[in-house]
């Protein structure tokens, strides 16, 4: 692994990617991610499936401004209208794993970013332990950002939300585990019994315990942690093309969905809709806009300006396919504020970049 720092922004089930791949450094190879910024995620699209629901609608993703979850609905607007679904419309293309996803709010990273629990214009942050706090108050000691106070209703809404996903989800756990569909990254086990379950699997037990069950989120931890880069992931699903290594089980250790022990993920986070934190801003940017308080953006930038991490991992979107996300490895600010704006998206993150992998 080449010494260098990496800041990643993603989803709550990349973040968990992320932990294992570095947790599991032994097995797994590890990697460069020095700071995790996680956003808060109720669920998260098929870009095939939302492209066909906007066509039979009537709309093109040429024409789409910008997507929103507010209030309860989906919105899409247009350049002089805005057109609105309810959730359960949306059922068509929310990807089925988010079904058994219980984090909303990020546990696992360094700083967690949303907009519920903020007024518009705003991002509510998370900050989970020291590094992120020194990052969040040299932002506003540097008058990067302006704070205004965490209203305790606002707060309320966003545990409620929380809880409710958690909820919700722990219920369709019950139901697949009872219909011998496993949840194997939600059982209860030893550091002993994960080390001798996992030994003995490669990418075949992979995909039957994870990919053919649908609790696959498309994370591209098994792709990036492949020694002999046999898997590849498409639209749908990651796939095996060749012979595994012997002795090799990095893949199934690296898989967010495979056994988790309590010392990645303690398990009473369930009981805890925000998780562990140190502190709770309403931030907004005061140099750039972004899909809430554009904090996201401003952080990365802070990060490149200050070295403190030598590129961040973004989501872009594709020149040739409006609203189509593609991540990116860069050292280069335009490129941040150019990835602004939430594409609601499944997208292999980080780890579909074997940049800073040694060859
Ligand atoms: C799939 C998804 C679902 C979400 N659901 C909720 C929700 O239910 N409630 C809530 O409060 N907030 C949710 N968010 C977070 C919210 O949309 C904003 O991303 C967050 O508030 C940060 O806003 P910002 O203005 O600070 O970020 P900005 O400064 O606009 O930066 C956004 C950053 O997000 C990254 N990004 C964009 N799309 C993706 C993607 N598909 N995967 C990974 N990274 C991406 C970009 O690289 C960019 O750096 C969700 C985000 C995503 C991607
Ligand atoms: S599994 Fe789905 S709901 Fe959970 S964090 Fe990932 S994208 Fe969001
Ligand atoms: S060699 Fe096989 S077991 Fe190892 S990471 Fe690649 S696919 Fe998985
Ligand atoms: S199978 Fe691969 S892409 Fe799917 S969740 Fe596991 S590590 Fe991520």
């Amino acid at each position: 692994m080449i010494n260098e720092k990496i800041a990643i922004v993603g989803t709550p089930c990349q973040i968990l990617a992320a932990s294992k791949i570095n947790y599991y450094e032994k097995e797994t190879g590890g990697s460069p991610i020095d700071l995790k910024i996680g956003l808060f995620c109720m669920e998260n699209f098929s870009y095939t499936y939302l492209k066909m629901f906007l066509k039979e609608k009537n709309m093109n993703l040429n024409d789409v401004k910008e997507f929103r979850i507010e209030n309860n609905k989906f919105k899409v607007f247009l350049e002089d209208s805005v057109q609105e679904f309810s959730i359960p419309q949306t059922n068509s293309f929310k990807r089925k794993n988010c079904d058994i996803c219980t984090d909303y709010t990020s546990n696992l990273a360094d700083i967690s970013v949303g907009s519920v629990g903020s007024p518009k214009g705003y991002s509510t942050v998370i900050i989970r332990n020291e590094k992120g706090d020194k990052i969040v108050q040299d932002l506003i000691s540097n008058n990067l950002v302006s704070e205004i106070y965490a209203e305790e209703n606002a707060l309320d809404l966003l545990k409620k939300i929380s809880n409710k996903k958690i909820n919700n989800n722990l219920k369709n756990i019950k139901n697949r585990e009872n219909n011998s569909h496993p949840v194997i990254y939600k059982r209860k086990v030893s550091d002993n019994e994960i080390t001798e379950l996992s030994n003995e699997c490669q990418f075949d037990c992979l995909n039957s315990d994870v990919i053919s069950e649908g609790a696959c989120v498309l994370c591209g931890a098994c792709e990036f942690v492949c020694p002999i880069d046999i898997i590849q992931i498409n639209e749908r699903k990651p796939v095996k093309k060749g012979t595994c290594k012997e002795g090799c089980h990095a893949c199934y250790y690296a898989c967010p969905r495979t056994f988790i022990n309590d010392k990645i993920l303690p398990k009473d986070l369930d009981i805890k809709p925000l998780g562990e934190y140190l502190k709770i801003y309403s931030l907004k940017s005061n140099n750039n806009t972004g899909q809430d308080g554009g904090i996201v953006s401003e952080i990365l930038l802070y990060l490149l300006d200050k070295e403190l991490a030598d590129s961040v991992f973004i989501v872009g979107e594709d020149a040739d396919n409006p609203w189509k996300p593609i991540p990116k490895l860069t050292s280069s600010k335009d490129e941040v504020l150019k990835a602004k704006g939430t594409k609601y998206s499944t997208v292999p993150i980080i780890f579909k970049s074997k940049l800073f992998r040694k060859q």
